[in-house]
């Protein structure tokens, strides 16, 4: 018999008893608690469980402790109610009895099932790569970590062939946000999770299910099935498997695409997958998507608009609305906020809602507010220049960049380069439950002379928790906050005291949404003069703004 005869799944096990010396083999007949060894020495004898003994007699490096963890509890697995699969592998570095030093290995454990299907021993190999493979190995995952959804895509093709007659699933997912690993606990912290993923997936994953790296925390993997319910155990086994990596809090989300047609290139479904993954971030109460017929319309829209927006920007299709503010008690406009607006050639106008979220994810939105920033920058000189007494406008800052491009150099190179006053600037950001790290940058801002104003006050998770240490001079009471609390009494107080805090502690407030004269009352009432909202006036084109501005 020639080594290509062997199937190839058990070519492993053949080679490793081939190789005699130079790996560990271990049968561990698990229902009698016994364990017979051969070859290269790892365990002492009389051992009986021999996945503890490894896991816990500083064998394996720090490492590959959490893989080989993995590893264990799928082995557990499959000899106490099956996983349905003859074997799991991995690689983790071993140090094997008198040596020194750790050596990449590779564990191999292979279930034998008795006359009614239960494991009764499993054969477990401990082989050490030899220094050529080790390098072998490296060079080979480095090479083709890049190329890695490529390869994916070949290796699901092979799914499809070998699974004629079953649905096909992508599954992808990734850490709900992952950013914030790096930024709480070290980017260190945050390679070795993902390498831990990526390792745990190689577990868990087999042969059967082809399984990539996409791009930082992005995995993707694809399967065969008949019942939905095999993709959602299948989830839930990853999940369990992988969460709570070395204690650190972090959740999965996933989206799952089934193939309604085969001839679809991989790539587009692997894009339904993520946009059903991404549909699915923030959701406290579920984290599997699954793609359907109304994301394939976004998915759609959102191709066009990522088709369109370059061109829209050197055809000049992006317009500044501006939004008075008023002062509830003088009835007069003080300030105003630009928003954007896309004048689409085919299209008409186009709202910030259907464009801002998708120009947020592809890393546009900084382009545009580069943008919206020198327009309100135009604005404010060109009402200087023509003698007319100028109010605020304040532009909207995203959090997306915030901490990779230095707003504020930007910022004061446009207020030098149009000679306007500071004060007539104003910038706006979203409170945010990631908020980690803006607090510096807010800070910067306003050492630089600006006037920050905290968005959307009221709608995120930590509002309260961030007025502690803010920096910024306003709060923006959200609109929902204001309309959703002032329908109750309770509500009602809410905001009475959220107003008397501010001035309490000295910052300023403005409210939003504003759409009720009853609204705009009761605010004064409270203490807060400055408001915005359709009550007073809907975001309107410039020119509009002014002739309102000059009382025509
Ligand atoms: P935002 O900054 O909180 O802006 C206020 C939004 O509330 C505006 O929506 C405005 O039209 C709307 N609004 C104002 N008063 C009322 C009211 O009384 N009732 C109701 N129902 N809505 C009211 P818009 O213009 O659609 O903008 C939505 C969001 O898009 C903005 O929320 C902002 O987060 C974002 N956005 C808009 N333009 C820009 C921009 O140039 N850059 C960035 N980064 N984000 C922008
Ligand atoms: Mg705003
Ligand atoms: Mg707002």
């Amino acid at each position: 018999m020639r080594t290509a005869d062997i199937p190839e799944k058990y070519r492993d096990m053949f080679m490793n008893i081939l190789d005699g010396g130079s790996a560990a083999h271990i049968l561990w007949v698990c229902g009698e608690e016994k364990t017979v060894s051969l070859g290269k020495p790892l365990l002492p004898d009389g051992v009986t469980e021999p996945l503890d003994y490894i896991r816990e007699n500083d064998i394996l490096s720090e490492t590959s402790k959490d893989t080989f963890n993995v590893f264990a509890a799928h082995v557990e697995e499959g000899i106490l109610s099956g996983i349905g699969r003859e074997y799991v592998s991995t690689d983790v570095e071993i140090k094997f009895p008198g040596e020194d030093t750790y050596t990449l290995s590779h564990c191999f454990a292979l279930f034998r099932f008795d006359e009614n299907k239960r494991v009764d021993a499993v054969f477990i190999s401990v082989r050490p790569f030899n220094n050529l493979q080790s390098f072998h190995k490296k060079v080979i995952t480095d090479f083709t970590s890049d190329k890695a959804p490529m390869i994916l895509g070949k290796r699901c093709r092979d799914v499809y062939d070998e699974h004629p007659d079953e649905e096909i699933a992508y599954i992808q997912f990734d850490i709900e946000r992952f950013k914030l690993i790096n930024e709480k606990y070290g980017v260190e912290i945050g390679d070795e999770l993902l390498k831990f993923i990526n390792d745990s997936l190689g577990v868990i994953c087999g042969d059967k299910i082809p399984f990539c790296r996409l791009t930082a925390d992005v995995f993707m993997m694809v399967m065969a099935f008949r019942e939905k319910e095999e993709v959602t155990n299948f989830i839930r086994r990853v999940e369990s498997m992988i969460i709570g990596y070395k204690g650190l809090d972090y959740h999965l989300v996933f989206g799952v695409a089934v193939v309604e047609d085969r001839s679809l290139h991989t790539r587009r479904c692997g894009d339904n997958a993520s946009l059903a993954r991404q549909e699915m971030h923030g959701n406290a109460l579920e984290n599997i998507g699954w793609y359907n017929g109304k994301l394939k319309n976004e998915l759609k829209k959102m191709q066009s608009i990522e088709e369109d927006m370059n061109k829209a920007l050197l055809k000049n299709e992006f317009l500044m609305y501006l939004q008075p503010k008023f002062s509830i008690s003088s009835n007069r406009i003080i300030g105003a906020e630009a928003l954007a607006r896309w004048n689409h050639t085919k299209k008409g106008m186009i709202s910030p809602a259907d464009f801002i979220p998708v120009f947020e994810k592809n890393g546009f939105i900084l382009k545009l507010d580069r943008l919206m920033w020198e327009k309100a920058c135009m604005q404010i000189r060109d009402w200087l220049d023509r003698g007319i007494e100028a109010v605020p406008i304040s532009v909207n800052i995203s959090r997306e960049y915030v901490k990779s491009f230095d707003v504020v150099s930007f910022m004061l190179d446009l207020v030098k380069k149009y000679d306007i006053p500071i004060e007539l600037l104003e910038l706006e950001i979203t409170e945010s439950m990631d908020a980690l790290g803006i607090d510096e940058v807010v800070a910067k801002m306003k050492k630089a002379g600006f006037t920050m104003l905290m968005d959307d006050f009221g709608s995120g998770y930590s509002s309260l928790n961030m007025l502690k240490t803010t920096q910024f001079d306003v709060l923006k009471i959200d609109r929902l906050f204001l309309n959703e609390f002032m329908g109750s009494d309770r509500g009602r107080k809410i905001i009475s005291h959220t107003i008397s805090m501010s001035q309490d502690i000295g910052i300023g407030i403005i409210a939003e949404g504003v759409e009720t004269r009853e609204q705009a009352c009761f605010l004064e009432k409270c203490g807060c003069d400055m408001a915005q909202g359709f009550y007073y006036s809907k975001p309107i084109p410039v020119d509009e703004f002014e002739r309102r501005l000059l009382g025509e």
